[in-house]
């Protein structure tokens, strides 16, 4: 075991503040990596909050992570010492279900072990990147190529991935219209792989003072939903609407901008549930769907094509015991596009 300096929430109404926690001494399997930097997204703020309940605290989240392997246990080949690499959502699963077996292990029939928040299969609490190291199986690793900027490639390992997966699933293809809703941390990668993917991006927000960051990310068009005009302009236009909002919102009004089988995929996850009309559905066989972050195989493809096609994320890097005031600030949507803590500042 060794003693891990880290930031925790110790309840869901507390701020997050300086912890410890301990690491496991690597078993045959286990990659040690020393993280570097680490992305903020606003699941860590909806789980330190509580906000979908069954919060385990003291809770150390974050599962954009990124750092160097520190040492390997003795099963390990295929990292050396130094590497540079990731760990995402999760960081186990049964290994043998249907969804593992077929390289799914975020449908893990048994439930995946979440990178924190969670019960590992000794039934000890998880916890994640707002610390200095950590220790995972070699399968649940995924390997930063050497193009893409370490504090850049953080917010891939979920931002990434949770916006690359669906598209590759629904079969997003050149020439498709995609209107990105939100443009936070997910959105701002929406928008980068949708274009990268050969679509055509419109940004659906709420804020109009990021049209130009926007257009600069590589976006076609930008519309603001404040305008109730932007919801009778786009009507029917869509092929798929990517839906990245964090709060709740009025579906029924973004599935009317779809196409007819057009398809609208939920990842943000409100507190609230929200109500959806058959008509809006039904009128023109629009799907209403969701996704949840991507597999090991796929996150790896996902960085791999990140590499390929020059995309990273926009970035602020925090230090660590700026954490409380970003979340503050992701809180007013106002992250350009993904917060990312440098843990040098939390070995200080
Ligand atoms: P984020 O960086 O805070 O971005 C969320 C964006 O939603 C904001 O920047 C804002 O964009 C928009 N927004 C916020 N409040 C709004 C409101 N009241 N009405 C309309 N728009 C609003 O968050 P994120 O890290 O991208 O995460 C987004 C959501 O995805 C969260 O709920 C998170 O838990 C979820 N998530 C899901 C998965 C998955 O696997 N499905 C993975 C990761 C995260 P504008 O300023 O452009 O309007
Ligand atoms: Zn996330
Ligand atoms: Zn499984």
């Amino acid at each position: 075991m060794t003693l891990t300096p880290a930031y925790a929430a110790q309840t869901a109404k507390a701020p997050l503040a300086p912890f410890s926690i301990e690491r496991r001494a690597p078993r045959v399997d286990d990659v040690v990596i020393d993280i570097e930097y680490c992305g903020v997204c606003h699941s860590d703020i909806h789980q330190a909050r509580d906000e979908w309940g069954h919060g385990i605290f003291p809770m150390v989240p974050g599962h954009e992570i990124v750092g160097r392997v520190a040492a390997l246990g003795s099963a390990v080949s295929t990292f050396a010492i130094g590497d540079a690499v990731g760990v995402g959502c999760f960081v186990d699963s049964c290994r043998e279900c249907a969804s593992c077996r077929a390289g799914e292990e975020q449908y893990c029939e048994h439930g995946m072990t979440a990178t924190y928040n969670a019960r590992d299969k000794e039934g000890l609490p998880t916890h994640g990147g707002y610390s200095t190291r950590i220790v995972v199986d070699q399968k649940y690793v995924l390997r930063i190529p050497p193009s893409i900027p370490l504090d850049r490639a953080a917010p891939l390992l979920c931002a990434g991935i949770t916006t690359y997966s669906p598209m590759r699933h629904f079969g997003v293809k050149a020439g498709d219209s995609i209107a990105v809703v939100g443009l936070g941390g997910l959105g701002h990668m929406a928008v980068k792989i949708g274009r990268a993917f050969g679509a055509n991006i419109t940004v659906l927000s709420t804020s109009e003072f990021k049209r130009a960051d926007a257009l600069a990310l590589g976006a076609h068009a930008f519309a603001p939903t404040r305008d109730a005009d932007t919801f009778k302009r786009l009507a029917g236009q869509f092929d798929f609407i990517i839906d990245t909002v964090s709060a709740p919102h009025d579906y029924n009004a973004y599935l009317a901008l779809l196409k007819t089988d057009g398809c609208m995929i939920l990842l943000g996850v409100p507190e609230q549930p929200s109500t959806v009309a058959a008509f809006g559905l039904i009128m023109r066989r629009r799907t209403l769907a969701g996704s949840l972050i991507g597999g090991i195989a796929q996150t790896q493809e996902m960085l791999d094509f990140c590499a390929e096609h020059g995309v990273a994320s926009d970035i602020e890097l925090i230090r660590m015991d700026q954490i409380n005031d970003a979340y503050e600030r992701m809180l007013r949507a106002d992250v350009r596009y993904r917060f990312v803590i440098d843990i040098a500042s939390l070995r200080k």
